[in-house]
């Protein structure tokens, strides 16, 4: 029997290449010597790092090591950490986006939440959201599991260890004495982190961190499952940024000519009325179809790109949070008034832009509204007067101060929004 080697690149698992079996113990004691990690132990999960300088890049390379049934399986996890030293620029947001993720970065107080599955760049946005603000006069303190790149000067990085009893909450108690200015929490997973963590954004300072959520909504959703009150929400997360990571073209790329037909996109859950629409106006995008040449070893794609949705929480929206509005209902008016891409139409812009192709689709999640027109979902990415006025609105967050909260806390017994989110209502017939 052989040891397959196989990589994860761009997102898909292939294998390049395999081994006799009889050479896996002398393979994993290697990679274990690497990560510092005891040899003698076998039957035992280990982690572990080491860094490397591979292809003029520095690379940290974590470790794990569990016992199989047939021996060790290790699965090493490559960390450029060049990649967190790029800006926010970097990440090819819509530039509605960038203007207003700069804009809340500059904040004093409130939370910014990034959210996505497990490997959707969501610690690489942060890290570059936080380069963008870094500077000797703010206090920026992030609390990470693990610490994944060196955020560099000025930026102190604390490593939580569940194991030895140095939790998350009990890290954010700790360097709150220490008079942060910005808090980065790695993530928002149990109850008494969010509420310490939003506690924390009331009281003068800006908190981000990450939750996994399908979309930026859902994470408003989470925090009241997670019990924290509508009035601390409302009052203390500023927005919402919702992340995927999308496959993007190779330059041997090419263009599709023609409407390939209805036939062409089942099963990928676009609304008839935007196909109708890209039947009729299909040369006015640059459509491409992967190609594959020598350089994307004939895969047709080469690289990965951050694809965002972004949730903005004007007084408005904080207000039918607070209120308890069904979730549909407040998808919607943000849709309406704010312009917001969801995150399955900024996948389809990114097709009509010519950057990936249609079988990217496949694993954004759809949903349940309808979908704008795809000459709109192209106009919203960018700059207009409208969303410039709605910037205003979100810089005037309301004063941060502690209310009681037998006061300002309806104590619903089950959040609406909560409830509406877990059953998707039907989606409607055509606008
Ligand atoms: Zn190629």
């Amino acid at each position: 029997m052989d040891v397959n080697v196989r990589m994860r690149i761009n997102g898909k698992l292939r294998k390049i290449d395999h081994f006799p079996s009889e050479d896996l113990r002398g393979f994993v004691n290697v990679v274990k010597h690497s990560g510092r990690l005891d040899i003698t132990q076998q039957h035992i999960a280990h982690d572990g790092s080491f860094m490397r300088a591979l292809g003029g890049h520095i690379v940290d390379i974590r470790v794990s090591v569990i016992p199989t049934i047939y021996g060790e399986k290790v699965v090493l996890r490559f960390l450029l950490q060049d990649m967190s030293q790029k800006s926010l620029h970097d990440s090819n947001l819509p530039p509605r986006i960038e203007r207003q993720l700069v804009n809340v970065m500059r904040k004093k107080s409130g939370v910014i939440l990034v959210t996505g599955p497990t490997g959707s760049g969501k610690t690489t946005m942060l890290h570059r959201a936080i380069r963008h603000i870094a500077g000797e006069d703010i206090n920026i303190q992030t609390i990470e599991e693990p610490v994944e790149y060196r955020a560099g000067e000025f930026v102190n990085q604390t490593a939580v260890n569940e194991a030895r009893g140095f939790t998350y909450p009990m890290a954010i108690k700790s360097v709150l004495r220490q008079d942060p200015d910005v808090i980065l929490v790695g993530e928002i997973r149990d109850k008494e982190t969010a509420q310490i963590a939003t506690e924390a954004a009331l009281t003068g300072h800006l908190v981000l961190s990450t939750l996994h959520t399908e979309d930026a909504l859902g994470s408003i959703v989470r925090l009241i499952q997670l019990g924290v009150a509508e009035w601390l929400i409302s009052s203390t997360v500023v927005t919402v940024i919702n992340q995927r990571l999308i496959r993007k073209f190779c330059d041997c790329a090419e263009d599709m000519p023609m409407f390939p037909g209805r036939e062409y996109f089942r099963g990928m859950d676009i609304d008839d009325h935007v196909l109708d629409a890209l039947e009729r106006d299909w040369p006015k995008y640059k459509i491409k179809s992967p190609v594959g040449c020598k350089k994307c070893d004939g895969e047709g794609y080469r690289s990965l790109q951050v694809i965002v949705e972004q949730l903005t929480l004007t007084s408005m929206v904080r207000d039918m949070i607070r209120e308890g509005k069904p979730y549909r209902e407040v998808i919607d008016f943000i849709r309406s008034k704010h312009y917001m891409n969801m995150i399955f139409e900024e996948g389809l812009r990114q097709i009509m832009l010519g950057n990936t192709g249609f079988e990217e689709l496949r694993d954004l999640p759809r949903g349940d509204y309808v979908m704008k027109y795809p000459e709109e979902i192209i106009r919203d990415a960018t700059e207009t007067a409208e969303t410039r006025r709605v910037d205003i609105e979100t810089t005037s967050l309301p004063q941060a101060f502690i209310v009681p909260r037998e006061v300002y806390d309806p104590a619903p017994e089950k959040s609406e929004i909560g409830m509406a989110s877990i059953k998707s209502p039907p989606r409607e017939a055509l606008r």
